[in-house]
């Protein structure tokens, strides 16, 4: 059976007259022969024809090409004398909408196309798929769609995004239970939550970040619900007050890491020395400290003065940025006023001394595993890179020729050995010390999670000075009770914390009691805003695949359909 007398759903007569296919297309003539239609302004049945017309649709593929349907169809006079409608054109109801251009299973499936593609890409599929369309009708397709009907949600989850970063914000509400997205507000001061949340009664569990507008207006739209802090962000916050701990307290910081952990293996510390302030002052690699052979310092090549120019004007930006922040003026107004980036100025006024200022950094090389086989290598007598650079690549390194030639030069300049084709023989750099934000990351993970040298880096902070073991003793606890892993209660753990010596924990036990209730609920609660995030970054991928130039409408009816 042909799929074409199929075409009107209601069952009414289309009487097929001819099909044929010419290279770019099929074409179906079609007549309607339905003795009678319906006035669509009173509908009354009419037999009185007026006149035919001929209409020209698209219609989904047929044989791989695009099919036109070629309809005559006609034009009634309605009987009703009192009518305003006295001449009316039979509508063919399933099949086309009045003044359609497509077949309406024609525009259903370039619905679909544009919901699950956007404009520009759904048009190429839909080209290749035979049912051409532009990439405007694809989107109008999509925004005038109508909503999905979903069933009154119960736990709802909702976070902030970014239509433009810094600039325009919305606010993303999932249903926990179903896992979909209810809703695209705009702005995130809570205004339009709370607007949403009044049309939605039967809320009863709100998980949310700790942006305060939304606590607010859960608190004022929705009494009965109960909130959730998310406990990413109460880890992320905590992560953030031990950066601070660890920032401020770089002296000490450095000093533990130093020293051997308390009971340790006895293992050397991996991370020497390094040097504190702008002054250098490490001391000589061991071996030429015993050989007494010092290496000669070349003068700085163009690039190191490059380099260290670089690091000069870095200094003086931070100490402007200092300067004016210390007149009082705000972090965006030094951004502004220096040309440096905002987030590079935030860290500017956290440190005590610029943090740009790295002195020695040596960064990682993939030869740095094999330093054994090197050093062997030397002390065998090996002088030529190139024989080094075979046997290290029969052993599966997959460093360069040239890498290696540096290494060797760097490793025969650190025994004091003269090479043969050696670089400048400056000794190496001890490497650079963890950051404060590298050693908060590592302090928050699991323990478990931990690589080895986070380990060794977590025992040697723990078993530092009084006034850092106190943050970090309170830090863990407070991460051991959110992973629920921990003994003790939120209450206990705040006074403890309001009550200590660190400056962070005791604001960060601040910010938590102002928000006390829903942070005790993530403690507790099974719900978490976890998959509100997933459903961000889903908004964020659908964003993007419409190059960033998708409008308020279009994007939420993307994003609230399923899948
Ligand atoms: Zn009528």
């Amino acid at each position: 059976m042909s799929p074409l007398l199929e075409l009107r759903p209601d069952g009414a007569p289309l009487r097929l007259d001819d099909l044929f296919l010419t290279p770019t297309a099929a074409v179906a003539l079609l007549v309607s022969t339905a003795a009678t239609a319906v006035c669509p302004r009173c509908g009354t049945a009419s037999d009185r024809l007026h006149s035919r017309y001929r209409r020209t649709v698209a219609d989904l593929p047929c044989q791989g090409r695009p099919l036109a349907l070629r309809l005559v169809v006609r034009r009634f006079r309605c009987p009703q004398a009192d009518c305003p409608q006295s001449i009316f054109c039979e509508r063919l109801p399933g099949l086309l909408a009045p003044h359609a251009r497509s077949t309406s299973r024609l525009a259903g499936a370039h619905c679909a196309i544009g919901f699950a593609l956007g404009g520009e890409a759904g048009h190429r599929l839909a080209e290749h798929l035979a049912m051409p369309t532009s990439a405007d009708t694809l989107l109008r397709r999509v925004k005038g769609s109508p909503d999905e009907p979903a069933p009154p949600p119960r736990y709802v989850g909702i976070d902030d995004w970014a239509l433009r970063k810094g600039q325009r914000y919305g606010t993303i509400v999932i249903d926990l239970e179903r896992g979909r997205v209810l809703d695209l507000l705009p702005g995130r001061d809570g205004e339009a939550l709370k607007t949403w949340l009044k049309e939605h009664p039967g809320v009863e569990v709100i998980t949310r970040d700790r942006w305060a507008a939304f606590a607010q207006a859960a608190a004022e739209a929705a009494p009965q619900a109960r909130q959730v802090a998310d406990r990413w962000h109460l880890l992320k916050n905590l992560r953030e007050a031990v950066e601070r701990l660890l920032a401020r307290m770089s002296g000490a910081v450095h000093q533990a890491l130093r020293a051997n952990p308390a009971g340790g293996e006895g293992k050397p510390p991996e991370a020497p020395p390094s040097a504190d302030a702008g002054t250098s002052t490490r001391p000589l690699p061991p071996a030429a400290a015993s050989t007494g052979a010092l290496p000669t310092r070349r003068p700085p090549s163009a690039r190191q003065q490059e380099r260290e120019a670089k690091q000069h004007r870095r200094v003086e930006q931070y100490e402007q940025v200092r300067k004016l922040r210390a007149e009082g003026r705000s972090l965006r107004a030094i951004a502004k006023a220096t040309g440096v980036a905002l987030k590079r100025v935030i860290r500017y006024v956290r440190r005590d001394r610029c943090p740009d200022w790295n002195p020695g950094r040596k960064s990682r090389t993939q030869l740095d595993a094999f330093t054994t086989q090197v050093d062997a290598w030397i002390g065998r007598g090996g002088r030529n890179a190139a024989d080094l650079y075979r046997e290290l690549v029969g052993q599966g390194c997959r460093a360069c020729y040239d890498a290696v030639r540096r290494f060797v030069g760097r490793r025969l300049g650190s025994t004091g050995r003269p090479g043969p084709r050696v670089g400048p023989l400056i000794p190496p750099a001890a490497p650079a010390p963890p950051s404060a934000r590298q050693l908060s990351f590592a302090f928050i993970r699991r323990a478990e999670d931990r690589t080895g040298e986070q380990r060794r880096q977590v025992e040697r902070l723990q078993a530092g000075g009084a006034p850092l073991q106190e943050g970090l003793q309170l830090a863990a606890s407070f991460a051991a009770l959110v992973r629920k892993s921990g003994s003790g209660s939120l209450v206990d753990w705040l006074a403890k914390a309001e009550g200590a010596e660190c400056a962070e924990m005791r604001s960060f036990a601040a910010s938590l009691r102002q928000d006390e209730a829903a942070v005790a609920a993530a403690l507790t609660e099974a719900w978490s805003n976890g998959p509100v995030e997933g459903h961000v970054n889903r908004l964020k991928l659908i964003k993007r695949s419409m190059y960033g130039r998708a409008g308020w409408k279009l994007l939420r009816a993307r994003v609230r359909r399923a899948g």
